[in-house]
C-alpha cells in the first residue's frame, strides 16, 4: 500500500482540509488562530512532510527548505502575495510553491474601492458622532463635510489583476483614471474602459466624458484626488522597480493636499512613519490602509494618533476577507480550493508532473531545462 501523504497546515483553512482528508492525506492544522512560531514550522517539517500550507504570517526561507531537503515536495501558500516565502531559497531547493491568485481579485478590489469610499465621507467619523450622541443638529457644513468620489480623479498604482479589477469598479461612479505601472502596460484593457467612457456619455448617463489613461509615476501623484496601491512587496535587490517604501516622506510631498491614499497591497510599500506624519501635517487629505509595516499594528504606532483618527482608516488586513473568497473549496472561487489544488497539483503528479505546466506554481523558473 502507498505512503499516506502528510501534510501540514499552519492556519485552519476550512472545509478543504476535509477534502484533502477524504483524498487520503494525513493533514495536521496548527489549531491555534495566531501563527505558530518558525521553530515549530521547521520541526514539522523535518519530520517529513510532503506538503506545507502557509500563509503571509509563516517565514518560509533556506532554514525550513534545509529541514525538508529531499522530503518537501510543495509549499502552497494561502494568498495571492508571497513576499514572506523566499523565491532564490525555493529554487535553490528545487521546492514549487504556490499561490492563489485570481480568487481573491475581486473581493480585493471591491473592498479598496469601499474603503476609498468610507475614508473619504467620513463615514467611520459619522457614524461615531451618532453613537457618541453628539449629533445635535442638521447643519450645511457642521461639524465636517465629506469629499465626493464621483467623477473624481483616481490614479491606480499597480495594474495587475487586482488594480485592473479596481478600475472597473470606478468606471461605475464615473472617475477619470491615472495608471501607472513599470512592467505591465495593459493598452487593450484601457481601449476597453475608454470605449464604455465613451458609451456612457453618448447614451446621457454621464454629465463629463471620463478618461482612462497610463502615465508616469510622478504625473499620477501630482494628478490624482485618490491614489490605490495595487502592487506586490519586492524589496530592493528582487526588482528593477522595488516597491518597498514606494511611499515616502518625497511621493507623499507630490501629492495634493486634498488627495487621499488607499493601500491594500503590503504595508512596507508605504513608509509609515512618512505618512503619520504627512496625515498630522496635512501633506494629504488621508489614508485608508489594509496593512501595515509590522502586523497587527502595534499598539505605539503612530497611525494610532488620535489627533489623525478622523482622516485615517486602520483595517486588519481584511481586504480578501469575504466568505466564499476565503473559504470556497471550489479552486475557481475560493482561496481554500486554489490552495488546495496547488497542493494536489503537485504531490499527485498532475500535468504529467511537470511543474512549468501547473497552473497554480509561481516560481517555474526553478524548473525549466
Ligand atoms: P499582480 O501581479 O497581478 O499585479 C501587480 C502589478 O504591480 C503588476 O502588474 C506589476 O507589474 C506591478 N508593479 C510591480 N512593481 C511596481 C512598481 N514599482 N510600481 C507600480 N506597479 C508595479 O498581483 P495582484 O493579484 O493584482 O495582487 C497585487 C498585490 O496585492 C499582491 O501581491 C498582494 O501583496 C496584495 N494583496 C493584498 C490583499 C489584502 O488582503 N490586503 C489581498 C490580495 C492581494
Amino acid at each position: 500500500m502507498n505512503k499516506k501523504l502528510r501534510v501540514f497546515a499552519t492556519c485552519d483553512i476550512g472545509e478543504a482540509i476535509e477534502l484533502l482528508r477524504r483524498r487520503g492525506y494525513e493533514v495536521e492544522v496548527y489549531p491555534q488562530p495566531e501563527a505558530p512560531g518558525k521553530s515549530l514550522i521547521v520541526e514539522k517539517v523535518k519530520s517529513g512532510i510532503d506538503g506545507l500550507i502557509t500563509t503571509l504570517r509563516d517565514p518560509i526561507d533556506a532554514e525550513v527548505f534545509e529541514a525538508g531537503k529531499g522530503t518537501l515536495k510543495v509549499v502552497a501558500q494561502y494568498a495571492v502575495g508571497f513576499d514572506n516565502i523566499n523565491r532564490a531559497d525555493a529554487n535553490r531547493y528545487k521546492v514549487p510553491f504556490t499561490n492563489t491568485a485570481d480568487v481573491l481579485t475581486e473581493a480585493t478590489a471591491e473592498f479598496a474601492f469601499f474603503l476609498m469610499g468610507a475614508l473619504a465621507r467620513k463615514m467611520w467619523a459619522a457614524e461615531q458622532l451618532t453613537r457618541e450622541l453628539k449629533w445635535g443638529y442638521w447643519h450645511p457644513y457642521l461639524p465636517f463635510l465629506g469629499d465626493e468620489v464621483t467623477g473624481k480623479t483616481v490614479a491606480v498604482i499597480g495594474t495587475g489583476r487586482i488594480g485592473l479589477a479596481f478600475i472597473k469598479k470606478c468606471v461605475g461612479v464615473d472617475m477619470n483614471v491615472l495608471c501607472y505601472d513599470p512592467a505591465y502596460e495593459n493598452h487593450e484593457f484601457v481601449k476597453t474602459i475608454q470605449e464604455i467612457n465613451d458609451l456612457r456619455h453618448a447614451r446621457g448617463l454621464t454629465k463629463e466624458k471620463a478618461w482612462i489613461k497610463y502615465v508616469p509615476f510622478e504625473e499620477a501623484l501630482r494628478g490624482a484626488d485618490f491614489l490605490s496601491v495595487h502592487v506586490p512587496l519586492l524589496r530592493v535587490g528582487e526588482s528593477a522597480t522595488p516597491t518597498y517604501h514606494l511611499f515616502n516622506e518625497k511621493t507623499l510631498r507630490l501629492m495634493k493636499a486634498t488627495a487621499y491614499l488607499v493601500n491594500t497591497s503590503r504595508g512596507p510599500v508605504v513608509d509609515e512613519a512618512a505618512l503619520a506624519r504627512a496625515l498630522r501635517e496635512n501633506w494629504i487629505a488621508g489614508a485608508g490602509l489594509d496593512v501595515f509595516e509590522k502586523e497587527p499594528l502595534p499598539a505605539d504606532s503612530p497611525l494610532r494618533d488620535p489627533a489623525i483618527a478622523d482622516r485615517c482608516r486602520l483595517m486588519p488586513h481584511f481586504a480578501s476577507a469575504a466568505r466564499i473568497t476565503r473559504l470556497s473549496t471550489d479552486p475557481d472561487k475560493g482561496m481554500a480550493g486554489r490552495c488546495v489544488q496547488g497542493l494536489i497539483d503537485v504531490l499527485e503528479g498532475n500535468y504529467g508532473g511537470d511543474v512549468t505546466k501547473m497552473p497554480y506554481v509561481v516560481n517555474k523558473e526553478g524548473f525549466g531545462r
